[in-house]
């Protein structure tokens, strides 16, 4: 027993090194002594080769490997179970100290996207939300986000899956701006040639505005950002989104201005997101409010069809409404999307997420 906690205290002091951004990663193996070209290398053996064993990188000196050894490990963390949907859409759980996460795949012609989740529940209790509605564990850690991309894609390729991941949204559970520092690091991951090289147009961050975290986004990181407003003034958006009492809509539209005006990503716009509730926010008048609050702002419209889950009291607009909604946006000269329900039979739909999963599990 004494023993086991030890090796637990052990591990504990060790780093993990997909904890670490490119250049928290220079900085360690530095401090091994290691020259700058052993970073590639080493980037290589985990994101290109996925290998997690320092005993099995062939190419690097034995000495070299003890050291590593002995003040380091690499662990991505596993998914635990599996669900596919009729259309393609998978769902991964993550199981984290008990407590879940997910992660979702989303093929298409032209390409795949992952959809990664950055925190355990989501503390923002957006009332149209499953996730909001659940409650809020933890920011988490660059690893567990990482290992979401990591896992998936070796998964892929175990399955023979050949669409591999070629875009990512944050868009799972959680509010990305709230573990600003852990997302950031995680995206430079993501971005880096020798780490997943997924090009920045194609790395979605949505956030619901947390506004002092956006400001400061704008001096860390270039990617394609999407807002989810899903009202047209602050009275809809108050009564459905209770961080916008805090930041209210044109606190919002102003700071992503400012990230628009910076950022090389978003040059067809930003994305704004507007979920459609029945009776809510999905009036003629609403969509004329709408197009007059985004007409200073490149941006392009995502109407989302509710997902709904137990115990809410929402429904969804019906298709002829969001399409007379979507109609007027057009007609103002938006571009403007229905975003189609992927993976809804499974749950995994946007706002469906909530680490449960009630039926045709497969143990992994
Ligand atoms: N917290 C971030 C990202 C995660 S939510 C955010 O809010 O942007 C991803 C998207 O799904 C958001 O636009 C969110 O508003 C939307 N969403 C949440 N619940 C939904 C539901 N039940 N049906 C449809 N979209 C939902
Ligand atoms: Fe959190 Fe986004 Fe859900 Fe709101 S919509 S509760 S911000 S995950």
């Amino acid at each position: 027993m004494k023993q086991h906690a030890n090796a637990l205290n052990n591990c504990n002091n060790k780093i993990n090194l997909l904890d670490l951004n490119p250049k928290d990663l220079y900085y360690f193996l530095n401090s091994l002594g290691q020259k700058t070209f052993f970073v590639k290398q080493m980037m290589n053996w985990i994101y290109k080769n996925k290998c997690d064993d320092f005993n099995k990188m062939f190419n690097i000196s034995i000495k070299t490997r003890e050291k590593l050894n002995k003040q380091s490990y690499i662990f991505a963390n596993k998914f635990i179970e599996e669900k596919m949907s009729s259309d393609g859409t998978i769902k991964w759980i993550t199981s984290l100290n008990n407590q879940k996460i997910e992660t979702v795949y989303i093929p298409e012609k032209n390409r795949s996207t992952l959809c990664v989740s950055s925190q355990i529940g989501c503390p923002l209790k957006c009332n149209f939300c499953a996730t909001g509605q659940q409650g809020f564990n933890r920011n988490l850690k660059v690893s567990e986000i990482i290992s979401q991309v990591w896992q998936a894609n070796k998964i892929l390729k175990e399955k023979k899956i050949k669409k591999s991941i070629t875009n990512i949204v944050f868009m799972g559970m959680g509010e990305p701006l709230l573990n600003l520092n852990n997302v950031v690091s995680a995206i430079k991951i993501m971005l880096d040639e020798n780490g997943f090289y997924l090009s920045k147009r194609r790395i979605t961050l949505s956030t619901s505005g947390i506004v002092p975290a956006l400001n400061q986004l704008r001096n860390m990181i270039d990617v394609c950002l999407a807002i989810s407003l899903h009202a047209s003034n602050d009275k809809i958006r108050n009564l459905i989104m209770p961080i916008n009492k805090r930041y209210n809509i044109q606190l919002i539209l102003n700071s992503a201005l400012k990230y628009l005006k910076y950022s090389k990503s978003n040059r067809g716009g930003i994305t704004f997101e507007y979920v459609m509730l029945h009776g809510i926010n999905d009036s003629n008048e609403n969509a004329v409010e709408l197009a007059f609050l985004l007409k200073k702002i490149p941006s392009k419209i995502n109407l989302i069809p509710w997902n709904p889950f137990l115990n809410s009291n929402f429904s969804s607009s019906n298709i002829n409404r969001i399409n007379i909604f979507a109609n007027i946006l057009k007609r103002k000269g938006f571009t403007t999307v229905i975003r189609k329900n992927r993976g809804n039979d499974i749950n995994a739909a946007c706002g469906q997420l909530t680490g449960k999963i009630t039926n045709r599990i497969k143990k992994l």
